[in-house]
């Protein structure tokens, strides 16, 4: 028997018909996970072949996300099937660990090869999209997915918050010194519906302006319009259909937060 034939990553090819996003914000909490799953699930219900690749070493909150954190992917000869949810294939950093209460502490040489054999050895079939799950921070993994992935396209997530954007902007600014493009910024957790007089009565929670001024920061830094593409509220049903495996978009498409978060699907 001869060696196994080199294992390539499609999304390297340049034939490769795949939009990459990888969704990077500046610190842990500011609702990246939560805006991925559910812009992949509401990118598959709008008709797209959508993949999920969960690259957040620190995290890998993706799976509980879907309902599927108790599953392994298998394995067809040499190739590891990703798990379907909610007609997105998902596939996990926290897969490769041999449980799932298993701690990984790896450097950057070891993020590099899993995420490589994320995009190698994962069948991802022919996709329209795929999306990325980056762990926080301007950390090894923003880096590898920059030079493994040259052709993704950046998404910033942050709060109104101040910090957060200050953040945020590095990360972004990581993204671009990799030659990737930042398409747009998201602001999460944005204010609140006030639950007493209604919704046309916001309060802001995390303050304002996170958003426009990351938007405004980089678009000046880069040279190219960088916009701002949504502003996501705080909603209750957000958080519960996380914490359930049953992301918002799908649980309550009537919620203030889907409605957003299907037209940001739209808009990428
Ligand atoms: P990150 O990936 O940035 O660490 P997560 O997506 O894990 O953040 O979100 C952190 C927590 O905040 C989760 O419990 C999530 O359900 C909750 N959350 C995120 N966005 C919202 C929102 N818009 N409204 C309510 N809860 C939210």
């Amino acid at each position: 028997r001869g060696a196994a034939p080199a294992k390539v990553n499609p999304f390297a090819k340049p034939e490769s018909l795949t939009r990459i996003y990888a969704i990077a914000s500046g610190k842990g909490g500011v609702g990246k996970s939560s805006v991925t799953v559910n812009l992949a699930v509401a990118m598959a219900s709008q008709g797209l072949k959508v993949g999920l690749l969960d690259a957040d070493v620190y995290g890998h909150s993706v799976p509980a996300m879907v309902g599927i954190a108790d599953l392994r992917p298998t394995r067809v000869e040499e190739m590891i099937m990703p798990v379907p949810a909610y007609d997105v294939k998902v596939m996990s950093i926290g897969m490769l660990k041999p449980g799932r209460q298993h701690v990984v502490a790896w450097r950057g040489p070891m993020l590099d090869r899993a995420l490589g054999q994320m995009l190698s050895d994962v069948y991802w079939g022919d996709l329209d999209i795929l999306l990325l799950d980056l762990p926080p921070g301007t950390g090894d993994m923003a880096i590898s997915v920059g030079q493994q992935l040259t052709n993704a396209e950046v998404v910033v997530v942050t709060t109104p918050q101040e910090a957060a954007a200050e953040v945020a902007e590095r990360a972004g600014t990581i993204a671009s010194m990799l030659h990737q493009k930042v398409v747009g910024v998201v602001e999460n957790m944005s204010w609140l519906p006030c639950p007493h007089c209604g919704p046309s009565h916001r309060i802001d929670v995390f303050g304002t302006g996170g958003g426009t001024r990351v938007a405004a920061t980089l678009s000046e830094r880069f040279g190219y319009d960088v916009p701002l593409l949504a502003e996501i509220p705080l909603d209750p049903r957000l958080r519960t259909g996380g914490d359930a495996g049953v992301p918002v978009v799908i649980d309550d498409p009537g919620a203030a937060a889907s409605d957003v978060l299907a037209g940001l699907a739209k808009q990428l």
